[in-house]
């Protein structure tokens, strides 16, 4: 088909949920497809570059794990990257005592009482010994202290969270904290899914080979303008929906993460990530060295993450804040029956326009299956 025969489609954002769409309806043949973006890299929160000063790979946003159970993904994406297997690891830093094991596990609750537990059994009698029943637990301190008690939870759930999200473990949903796998074993990977790896040559250049197509273009440093949208006839929009819907409801809370990227800095630990269970500022620290495909940097590169409101981090929102109490998600549903009302023309994708807080292989099975979803309106 002649280019100018084919449908104009738009597509606001070029990290995972841009991509995949953007590549499904290339593949189709009967569309030309613009990408826009307003940075200036493509791969979203996944971009990774070289540090001009010590040579290591490292993710600009922080570090991505790809890990998944659905192996339909895995073969989707691997047309455009090759693997590296990896098993992450992360330790908790406990003041007096070290680093320990994170998910807890037998070992981590050995360091911390003074035990030797051994068997699984063991593990689990003592876990009952010192557990707060909840019957049914309603938020994350109930769901965690009901598993673990309160030392446990408060050590190593209680602080990260008010520092990641600004809010009490008793005004967070319990699908945040159990995204954190319980382990009854002396397993110490942070990850329970089939697939665990990393793009072989990085997330850039996964995404560069998805991008890649004749029926694509991309604009780079392109902020989304309503004006666009008569050229298109159909948009799919990854921009913040509070945003794209002038907050005629309000704003819908985001919270954000600066990285503090330092060149040189001793990390005498055993594994790439450490997360802090004081409560000061920051939340983990990542020696790129560590992570496949980022090492052979001539000094250390490491990168801390502090935690805040996506104001104050140059607006830049990376995590959807749902809360116990509900009222982001009120606001949100106000804005989902408004974009409902447009999907004829323009449909939202991804975190920032669909309010949800997904995983790498969430957002590309989404795509996917929004692609089958609407084609017929294109
Ligand atoms: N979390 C915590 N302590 C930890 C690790 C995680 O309290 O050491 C909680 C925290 O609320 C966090 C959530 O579990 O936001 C999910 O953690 P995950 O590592 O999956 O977060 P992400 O990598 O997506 O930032």
């Amino acid at each position: 088909m002649k280019t100018k025969e084919r449908k104009k489609i738009l597509i606001v954002g070029a990290g995972f949920s841009g991509a995949v769409i953007a590549r499904e309806l290339a593949e189709a043949g009967k569309y030309q497809i613009t990408v826009i973006d307003s940075r200036d890299h493509i791969a979203g929160n996944c971009y990774d570059t070289t540090c001009s000063q010590t040579g290591n790979k490292f993710h600009k946003y922080g570090p991505h794990i790809f890990h998944t159970n659905n192996a339909r993904i895995f073969d989707y994406l691997s047309q455009f990257t090759e693997w590296t297997p990896y098993k992450h690891e992360v330790q908790g830093s406990v003041e007096h005592i070290g680093d320990v094991p994170i998910p807890v596990n037998i070992d981590t609750v050995n360091m911390l009482y003074g035990k030797k537990i051994h068997s699984e059994k063991e593990y689990i009698d003592f876990l009952e010994s010192i557990r707060t029943h909840h019957e049914r637990p309603e938020n994350s301190w109930e769901h965690l202290t009901n598993i673990y008690g309160e030392k446990i939870s408060e050590l190593f759930f209680s602080r990260y969270t008010k520092k990641m999200w600004g809010l009490d473990l008793k005004n967070l949903p319990i699908s945040i904290v159990s995204r954190i796998p319980v382990r009854t074993n002396k397993e110490r990977g942070y990850f329970n899914d089939s697939h665990q790896y990393m793009p072989k040559l990085g997330y850039t250049h996964l995404f560069t080979n998805m991008l890649t197509h004749e029926n694509i273009d991309i604009h780079l440093n392109t902020q989304f303008d309503k004006s666009m949208e008569t050229e298109y006839s159909y948009v799919f929009n990854a921009m913040p929906i509070d945003v794209y819907f002038d907050h005629e409801f309000g704003e819908l809370p985001y919270r954000s993460i600066i990285f503090d990227h330092r060149i040189g800095e001793q990390f005498e630990h055993q594994v790439p990530t450490i997360n802090f269970t004081d409560n000061k500022k920051y939340t983990r620290k990542t020696n790129w060295d560590l992570y496949p495909g980022c090492g052979g940097g001539h000094t250390n590169l490491i990168t801390y993450e502090i935690p805040c409101d996506y104001k104050e981090n140059n607006f830049q929102r990376y995590y959807p804040v749902k809360t116990i109490d509900g009222e982001p998600q009120k606001i949100y549903s106000k804005y989902k029956k408004l974009a409902k009302a447009r999907e004829d023309k323009m449909i939202f994708i991804g975190r920032c326009g669909q309010y949800i807080y997904y995983d790498m292989h969430q957002v590309v099975a989404n795509s996917l299956n929004i692609v089958k979803q609407y084609s017929s309106c294109l």
